[in-house]
């Protein structure tokens, strides 16, 4: 099988509620995700997605992964998808890095190996495990009567298992993590979401007048050796999302004994393949992981609870479906959000297909030489 045509497409995404983190740093309206289309010359079709929450959020925007994709396009053409890690090579070799540019192409591949076997994505991840995944919600920041009434809009949605952002002053962080913490009722799990907005001065002073709450903390500051320093002066379970983001993070996490949980967000590592790397040197060290993806419709969302669901229990904490925050989600199939928890799809592939005709008209054609 080779690939013959890569067709990339930009998505407009509105949110349904402005989002912000950490007392207004970061806000969102809507974000911009980019769909590849990879045809074969045996007539499968592979979708992949890219979304990286808006471009303030990490090193990475939409504009990069089209400039990106077009940088590549000419080495991944003429390959064979099912050939996962080969294809991996080959874009390393053509264009070190850039690893959220890889993340759709990446996709595309796994939704066409799994089509081409026959199976759903996750039995190529390691296999199918029982029971559904659990969601998580993401709540975005605000005052604590801004947080609660957003806890109780997924609550409504089903959801038992909430991500709140705080991050800005000590203070106000400390009534924060109090209030929401007594507001848990029994089976709800919270983690307070900080995306690194914590010197680590102000990490310390919160989460050692909190030290009774034992609740995982997630990216309190901006650097690893910042959580580091942070590590050594608390008590509470810590989790790192926004600093890893090669398998070398991973290890290096691992050694340190620096998390007891990681956000595994696909399009930020790379995509699926580095993605399951990552996953099975965790799941060795048993840390929890967060399996999902930084943004984008069903289709990425899909993608990750396959990764997900290949990845046994306790060591999948959660995933969180980007989609529910949207106003459309112009996806066939695919995820969704059943009473806080999701099920990978029993299609063969990543089982979600983007509606091409809201998809408009493409951005860009790349097509092998005849
Ligand atoms: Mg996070």
């Amino acid at each position: 099988m080779r690939i013959t045509r890569i067709t990339m497409w930009g998505l407009d995404l509105p949110l349904k509620r402005p989002y912000s983190l950490s007392g207004g740093r970061l806000h969102f309206e809507r974000l911009d995700s980019t769909i590849l289309r990879l045809d074969t010359d045996e007539g499968l079709v592979g979708w992949g997605e890219g979304c990286p929450w808006g471009s303030t959020y990490l090193p990475a925007f939409a504009g990069g992964i089209r400039a990106g994709v077009a940088e590549l396009a000419p080495t991944v053409l003429g390959l064979d998808p099912r050939r996962t890690d080969v294809v991996y090579r080959a874009m390393d070799l053509a264009l070190p890095g850039h690893g959220y540019v890889k993340s759709a192409v990446d996709m595309a591949c796994w939704d066409l190996a799994a089509q081409a076997a026959g199976l759903p994505l996750c039995d190529l991840l390691g296999g199918r495990t029982d029971g559904s995944v659990r969601l998580h919600s993401s709540i975005p920041s605000g005052t604590p009567d801004e947080l609660l009434a957003e806890i109780d809009l997924a609550r409504a949605e089903g959801y038992t298992f909430h991500s709140a952002k705080i991050g800005a002053d000590v203070e106000a962080d400390v009534e924060r993590m109090r209030i929401l913490d007594a507001a848990m009722v029994p089976g709800e799990e919270l983690t307070f979401d900080v995306n690194r907005s914590w010197t680590p001065a102000e990490a310390i002073s919160v989460l050692n007048a909190t030290r009774e709450i034992l609740r995982v903390v997630e990216q309190p500051c901006e650097t690893y050796g910042q959580h580091l320093a942070v590590r050594s002066a608390v008590g509470q379970p810590l989790a790192i999302d926004e600093s890893l983001v090669t398998v070398d993070d991973m290890i290096r996490a691992v050694g340190d004994r620096a998390c007891e949980v990681v956000g595994l967000k696909i399009g930020r590592v790379g995509g699926i393949t580095p993605a399951r790397r990552i996953r099975d040197v965790a799941a060795a060290a048993g840390i929890r992981m967060n399996i999902e993806d930084t943004g984008g419709t069903a289709l990425s969302a899909s993608a990750a609870v396959h990764l997900a669901q290949a990845t046994p229990e306790p060591l999948r904490r959660a995933t969180w479906l980007c989609f529910d925050h949207l106003t459309d989600n112009p996806v066939e199939g695919g995820v969704a959000n059943d009473g806080g928890t999701a099920t990978a799809p029993d299609s063969p592939g990543i089982g979600a297909v983007p509606d091409q005709a809201a998809l408009g008209q493409s951005l860009a054609i790349f097509e092998a030489d005849r």
